[in-house]
């Protein structure tokens, strides 16, 4: 046998060896890009519909809002209005937990939400899901949401907005003030901005008072979202009717808080 001949028998199987080395490296590539298209990080909102029906249309718009968001940004959006979810078993799947329209409704949930956000959990409350008062005997909340409320305007309305920080992540893209969509305002007692621990993002500017008719806020410091510097958390006071997303400017905010709070970019 002439040496060419073994030559030409053993290239051809060369290439069909370099051509399998090729195609497993391909698919070995195109698994890690499967898996880099995993979910960046999870959130697991939760929310209820035997509510005020304005709470309920804020919910419900918020998911539409967010899980669109979501499929761009790469993230997982799950939604719940089983509020016994609030869990370890459950809660270990995720890294942020969203409070939409309503807050825990016993100990035990009141408990597992604690020990989340204990361990490095973030947490972005809406509107009523900070709604605390004398019977609602929860201090580990009272000093985590730095605020108990005060008062509101009714009925729900437009309002100027003083961004007090637009350094955090969450406000970055916000100018210095804006116009906020009819929602129904909160006033609180404490003022968070007393607490040392709370990093006041934005304002109800005082261009607003008197605000409301029947309920009137007729003046006072009224911080509407901030964030307690313990923990990885956001509370915004916005989430009442069906009008909140229809600022482009305020829906940054909403985008950039989630984000933020996945430690996504
Ligand atoms: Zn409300």
């Amino acid at each position: 046998m002439r040496p060419e001949y073994i030559e030409s028998k053993i290239q051809p199987m060369k290439r069909n060896l370099l051509k399998a080395t090729l195609t497993l490296l391909v698919l070995l590539i195109l698994q890690t890009r499967t898996f880099a298209q995993s979910p960046k990080f999870r959130v697991l909102a939760l929310y209820s519909t035997n509510v005020e029906s304005d709470h309920v249309d804020f919910a419900l718009q918020a998911i539409k809002f967010y899980s669109r968001f979501a499929a761009t940004k790469g993230f997982a959006f799950d939604t719940t209005s089983r509020w016994e979810d609030l869990n370890d078993e459950k809660l270990k799947n995720y890294q942020v937990v969203v409070w939409l329209n309503e807050f825990p409704h016993n100990q035990a949930q009141r408990s597992a939400f604690e020990k989340f956000m204990a361990n490095g959990g973030a947490w972005l409350g809406f509107h009523v899901s900070g709604y605390n008062d004398k019977y609602t005997k929860w201090p580990w909340f009272v000093s985590f949401l730095g605020a108990t409320f005060y008062n509101n305007n009714w009925p729900p309305l437009p309002a100027k907005m003083i961004v007090d920080d637009n350094t955090h992540p969450a406000t970055k893209r916000l100018p210095k003030t804006y116009t906020a969509p009819i929602c129904e305002w909160y006033g609180w007692k404490p003022n968070p901005r007393d607490n040392k621990d709370i990093r006041v993002l934005m304002t109800l500017s005082p261009e607003n008072y008197p605000l409301g008719k029947k309920d009137i806020i007729t003046g006072g410091d009224i911080p509407v979202v901030w964030t307690n510097t313990k923990y990885k958390m956001i509370y915004m006071n916005m989430g009442h009717g069906d009008k909140n997303f229809d600022s482009d400017v305020q829906n940054m905010m909403f985008e950039d808080a989630i984000m933020w709070l996945g430690g996504g970019k």
